[in-house]
């Protein structure tokens, strides 16, 4: 049978298994700090553990920053392709986002049952969620390996919200004092919407930041370019704005990759205004990042400003990002796709 996995336990889990095992409660804390703070990379490194403690750990636990099968790096980003347990593999960056600032993005399943037209993931469906473990092992293999990160984003491959009970876990995981100790305004959600994922993360989750990756004003629109995607916009916005008025009025960010001539024309900057217009919200704009094989190009940058800037006539507030690292397929699944389906 296959060894627990020490990232896929909460400290309190952690505590309850030492305890069982006629250990002290505070060791739960010591290894908990090693592991998640100290980003041990073995259990002998453990050196306030007794000796005895960290071979019988080195038997019974699983516990490393994982072998990146592979690793590129762009001027501002490297990602890692990542080997599970049971041989298949996801993808993690770490994003250079300022001077002294960098944020780790993880997957929450392998594949995605969104599908979204324009994304590698999409193309093969989903093919199993992670657990809050393997979750865990992207945010700390990305700091222990590549560098320090201080801020936290479900962006990779992936639907959060459909792997909602591991994303409620690998949070308080990641969000424990003793451990990494991220605040929770660092850590943003990333989702394709459905209404009740996002009512549970309102109810049961720490008060992180809420991105909607919306693509299209529309839902006809949004249904042909993220077939998967079941609610309508009208119930998908209710719960973001449950969401808003639950966490003090804050805004949620609405993702839109731009797509030329299929999402950036002026029609459909009129029916964004109307859509967003009198909500709370932030509309990031995003250039697309060119998948091989997939029909879509990123409009040119005098066309992605044109758009941007009927939005701010009509009042939104609205935010025009350059994809990054473009040079690295570091759009969602693109690592993952080019390597070609698991072996
Ligand atoms: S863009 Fe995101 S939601 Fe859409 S298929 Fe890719 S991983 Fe899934």
């Amino acid at each position: 049978m296959d060894r627990p996995d020490l990232y896929d336990m909460t400290r309190e889990e952690l505590a309850a298994w030492l305890i069982e095992r006629g250990q002290p409660r505070f060791r739960a804390d010591q290894l908990f700090h090693w592991a998640h703070a100290l980003l041990a990379r073995g259990f002998q490194e453990m050196t306030n553990l007794p000796a005895a403690l960290r071979e019988e750990l080195a038997a019974t636990l699983r516990f490393g920053p994982a072998a990146p099968l592979e690793a590129r790096e762009a001027e501002d980003s490297t990602k890692l392709l990542l080997e599970l347990s049971d041989g298949q593999t996801v993808e993690c960056v770490r994003m250079v986002t300022g001077p002294d600032t960098a944020s780790a993005c993880v997957s929450s399943q392998v594949g995605c049952a969104i599908g979204c037209a324009f994304c590698a993931s999409g193309a093969e469906g989903l093919i199993r969620n992670l657990s809050a473990g393997e979750i865990v092992l992207q945010a700390v293999t990305l700091r222990a390996l590549v560098g320090p990160a201080r801020n936290l984003v479900f962006m990779g491959m992936g639907e959060p919200l459909h792997n909602v009970d591991a994303l409620l876990k690998a949070l308080t995981i990641l969000l424990d004092r003793e451990g990494w100790g991220l605040s929770a305004q660092r850590v943003t959600v990333a989702t394709s919407g459905g209404a009740r994922g996002i009512r549970r993360l309102v109810a049961e989750g720490p008060p992180v930041e809420l991105a909607l990756s919306l693509n299209a004003p529309t839902d006809a629109l949004r249904r042909e370019l993220m077939p998967g995607v079941r609610d309508a916009l009208v119930d998908v916005l209710a719960a973001c704005d449950e969401f808003s008025a639950r966490h003090g009025g804050r805004p949620v960010t609405f993702a839109y990759v731009l797509l030329r001539g299929v999402n950036d024309q002026p029609e459909h900057a009129q029916e964004l205004a109307q859509l967003l217009g009198r909500r709370r919200h932030h509309l990031n704009l995003i250039a697309y990042n060119a998948v091989e094989g997939l029909p879509f190009e990123r409009p040119a940058p005098r066309e992605m400003e044109a758009f941007a800037a009927r939005l701010e006539r009509a009042r939104l507030n609205v935010s025009l990002r350059r994809s990054r690292g473009q040079s690295i397929n570091a759009a969602c699944g693109q690592l993952r796709a080019a390597r070609g389906p698991e072996r």
